[in-house]
């Protein structure tokens, strides 16, 4: 769940609504896609992780020094570039 995602997606959606219900010329042909974008883009962020992933680690796992992927707490190698973890905690 992205708060940020959602909000926006909102916001999209509530102006595409408002340019379908105005009628504005040109801006019309734009209310539609506006909606639909708006409205998928909220109900994505329903299905997508906290946006913080990247920054704090899994719970039982921590970032490998050399490349940043999560490895499990007490694992003596990551597993995707082999690179010897620090030992302790
Ligand atoms: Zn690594």
């Amino acid at each position: 769940m992205r708060p940020q995602l959602l909000v926006g997606g909102l916001l999209v959606a509530v102006l595409g609504a408002l340019l379908f219900v105005v009628q504005l010329p040109f801006l019309y042909f734009w209310s539609l896609p506006l909606a639909l974008g708006g409205g998928v883009m909220a109900l994505a962020s329903f299905f997508m992780s906290e946006g913080e992933g990247p920054v704090t680690a899994p719970p039982g796992y921590r970032f490998c020094v050399f490349c940043t992927n999560p490895v499990p707490i007490g694992a003596e190698r990551c597993s995707r570039c082999n690179g010897l973890q620090p030992r302790g905690e």
